[in-house]
């Protein structure tokens, strides 16, 4: 436990239900200008707790199911965030499912390559897909807050560029002509990705 929970203001802390360093940071500096006095703590800096059972069946469920675990469990406010790819010609797969496409949680190499192969067939004019982000905030009183963001695009038909994570090197976002998501730089991605309309939206409402 890097920081004893005793210690904070319980009206001026914010817990981050994730286990990625990055996106506590990308939700402070949107959340910041709403929220100027806030200390945003990810949820591991104050001990170990189970991770709830995200059988929701939306984004949106599933970001609430975390949020409200996170809650529960330190007694703070707390923000949690669920996201996935949902492509056109599939019906909307992988959706919720997005992280275990394939089969193993999180093997991003090959969940691109299943999505590459049930396109086979697909044409260009229907690769249609897009980035969707749901974000939940719970405030001091239990109150529920929802974000809503997406980044539109299409996906292409070989992986190309390192930067980012998960399907990135397949999805040419519309905002951005001929380049992957994994071809821009962090800075780029986040003034265009799903978290930050997600998180815009939800300041819009705090
Ligand atoms: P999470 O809810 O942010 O953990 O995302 C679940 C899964 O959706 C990830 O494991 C990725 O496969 C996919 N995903 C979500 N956001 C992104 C993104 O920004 N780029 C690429 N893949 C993403």
């Amino acid at each position: 436990m890097a920081v004893d929970g005793s210690t904070l203001d319980p009206n001026k802390t914010v817990v981050v239900a994730t286990g990625n360093a990055h996106k506590v940071v990308e939700i402070e500096a949107i959340l910041r200008e709403v929220l100027p006095d806030v200390r945003f703590i990810a949820l591991g800096e104050l001990g170990e707790f189970p991770d709830p059972v995200e059988d929701g069946d939306s984004f949106v469920a599933n970001a609430l199911i975390k949020a409200r675990a996170a809650f529960e469990q330190t007694g703070f406010m707390a923000i949690a965030d669920d996201s996935g790819l949902v492509v056109d010609a599939l019906d909307g797969a992988p959706g919720i499912y997005s992280a275990r496409y394939a089969g193993e949680h999180g093997n991003d190499e090959a969940n691109n390559n299943k999505l590459l192969s049930e396109l086979t067939f697909v044409d260009d004019d229907k690769r249609n897909a897009h980035f969707h982000s749901s974000v939940v905030f719970i405030k001091k009183d239990g109150t529920v807050v929802v974000g809503e963001g997406i980044c539109p695009g299409k996906i292409g038909y070989a992986p190309q560029g390192t930067n980012g994570f998960g399907y990135d090197p397949l999805f040419l976002p519309d905002a951005v002509e001929g380049l992957t998501m994994a071809q821009l730089t962090p800075e780029q991605k986040n003034s265009i990705s799903h978290r930050f309309y997600a998180l815009k939206d939800l300041a819009s409402q705090l």
